[in-house]
């Protein structure tokens, strides 16, 4: 089949407007030219981590890990191929450490609808599975969820250049062409993310909870706010009455709904009076 060859972030905000055409993306790796400092084992847990959290995002759409394929593309497929720089400059002209290249199948009067597509990571530039390499992932599983460009200021999965930011914000979520704001992430570090939240005061935020639990008790600090203009009602994170925990009297927060890389969970929740949210049951 003829298809029309793209690459993410350079040529392809002027084909922006693309999107898979299938519910279910399967994602496979080419493992054949792996570093030395890398097991395959590792590099598939940063991949099944960047389905999961972008698949808890992407509105109509799964993306799927199946396991090994040695090719670097497979038709109606997503290929992650660890391979040389040079490689990658000779399809891109530019030196960068990874690459998503679409294949546009036709233009369906709305969107390019995409067939497959084609990652690279540079085995040199990303040679252990660590925070930089996830973040790499994260943000070309980005384009493979059909956003095509990037975003301009730092701090996000989408952003150039090198970083570390593998957990999505409100901006990485707005670049999709349609979003879910309902569930609450549990991410790697365990911090949460929760995209919906409407406050007692009127206002509607996302709000990021940095971990900062310990042997004896999961706790979180309220980190940083954004508040937005949300489209729909959703209810997932809620506040409850006063409670007394631990000798303290605290309010009641409850998550409906929270997803991690292996599980989804009911969390009951308090705000105690120092601002910390501690986790009392969970199931
Ligand atoms: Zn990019």
């Amino acid at each position: 089949m003829e298809t029309k060859i793209v690459i993410a972030g350079s040529d392809a905000h002027k084909y922006d407007k693309s999107d898979w055409d299938i519910a279910v993306i399967p994602v496979y790796l080419n493992a054949q030219d792996l570093p030395h400092t890398v097991t395959i084992e590792q590099v598939e847990a940063m991949i099944k981590y960047a389905c999961f959290a972008w698949s808890l995002r992407y509105v109509g759409h799964t993306l799927h890990y199946k396991g090994l394929y040695h090719s670097v593309h497979k038709p109606g497929a997503v290929v992650v191929t660890y391979t040389t720089g040079d490689v990658i400059y000779n399809r891109y002209g530019q030196r960068t450490a990874g690459l998503c290249m679409y294949h546009y199948r036709d233009w369906n009067g709305k969107k390019w609808v995409m067939d497959s597509c084609e990652v690279y990571i540079d085995k040199a530039a990303r040679p252990v599975a660590d925070d930089f390499a996830l973040a790499l992932m994260m943000h070309e599983f980005g384009h493979v969820c059909g956003i095509a460009g990037h975003i301009d200021e730092p701090g996000h999965v989408m952003s150039t250049g090198r970083h570390r930011n593998y957990i999505l914000t409100l901006r990485d979520c707005q670049a999709l062409d349609n979003w879910n704001p309902y569930p609450v992430a549990l991410n790697r570090d365990f911090s949460l993310s929760c995209p919906s939240v409407d406050m007692p005061d009127g206002h509607h935020k996302w709000v990021d909870l940095p971990y900062t639990g310990n042997h004896f008790i999961h706790s979180w600090e309220i980190g940083r706010e954004t508040v937005w203009e949300k489209q729909i009602a959703c209810n997932n994170v809620t506040f409850g009455d006063l409670v007394e925990h631990q000798g303290q009297m605290c309010q009641r927060l409850h998550m409906a709904d929270v997803q991690g890389l292996d599980l989804k969970v009911w969390a009951d929740l308090v705000i105690a009076p120092n601002g910390r949210v501690i986790l009392r049951h969970a199931e």
